[in-house]
């Protein structure tokens, strides 16, 4: 439902051409004040089935975003090796020695079900490691991030230090945490007590998630995350001897690679029997 447009509310609109950044704050301030009346007073409406006024009260569950606006909205940045907002300090990414990427492979099999018959596995992830006793971080309440976390690290509001004032970082930024504001979320009077404040939209991961694996599988000049740098990170984590660099510095043909019949046969089904249908879809600017 909330996907259709006729329940569809546009409550603010940025002004270009700028993107918002740190500053996403300042654009929510009316749109929070708002929230709070519809929480506290509530707004005078029309019931057309009772044909009486009422009184309207409204809360915000959640925000749906794609990864970046996670950062916006929640106040924890969302790139850089603390990049995960589940996992925070307690992440196991690590750093590609050749890809030179951060990298969260095997990150997260922890939040498995203790007794998964994936923990015990220890050829598909990081070789040789299985994951039979590691546990997930602590899972936390709203009002453990922020009276626990936050205002341990004490990060600017966005109202105490201005849109631009979140260059300075406090101490352990990047290190230890991620906080870069105390998001203006935080003032709605119920946002302690979600335990689940921010979702992802799937739409871009899926869409970023495809485009890897086709520019992959059809071996797409520079856009193929199968390099040989990749191969050599391979070589170093994964239990996955038939993609290894040999000693003469050749990487063999991969079994995820598409022949050149398969990549023929593969867009002649997709021109002549994939049918697409039209569907309105929300253009997310930047990314
Ligand atoms: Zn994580």
């Amino acid at each position: 439902m909330c996907m259709k447009t006729e329940f569809l509310f546009l409550t603010i609109l940025n002004s270009g051409p700028k993107h918002p950044r740190a500053s996403l704050d300042v654009f929510l301030r009316p749109l929070i004040e708002e929230l709070k009346e519809l929480w506290s007073t509530g707004v005078e409406a029309y019931d057309i089935s009772l044909n009486k006024n009422f009184n309207l009260k409204a809360v915000l569950l959640w925000t749906i975003s794609d990864f970046p606006a996670y950062g916006m909205l929640s106040g924890w940045t969302t790139h850089g090796r603390l990049a995960c907002p589940i996992c925070m300090e307690d992440t196991k990414a690590f750093q590609l020695p050749n890809g030179r990427k951060t990298c969260w492979f095997d990150c997260h099999r922890r939040y498995l079900p203790h007794g998964h018959q994936l923990r015990k596995n220890k050829t598909s992830f990081l070789k040789g490691k299985h994951a039979i006793r590691d546990y997930p971080p602590q899972s936390l309440t709203g009002e453990q991030v922020l009276y626990e976390r936050i205002r341990q690290v004490n990060p600017l509001k966005t109202s105490d230090c201005g849109g631009n004032g979140h260059e300075v970082k406090q101490r352990g930024y990047g290190d230890w945490h991620n906080w870069h504001k105390e998001s203006i979320f935080w003032e709605l009077p119920y946002w302690t007590d979600l335990n689940l404040r921010h979702n992802l939209d799937v739409m871009h991961i899926e869409k970023n998630f495809f485009d890897n694996i086709m520019n992959t599988i059809m071996n797409v000049k520079d856009r193929s995350k199968d390099t040989v740098k990749s191969r050599l990170d391979v070589a170093r984590f994964c239990d996955r001897k038939e993609v290894h660099v040999d000693n003469q510095g050749k990487a063999p043909f991969p079994n995820f690679r598409l022949t050149q019949p398969a990549k023929e046969a593969l867009l002649k089904c997709v021109k002549n029997d994939v049918k697409f249908t039209r569907r309105e879809i929300f253009r997310h600017e930047e990314s």
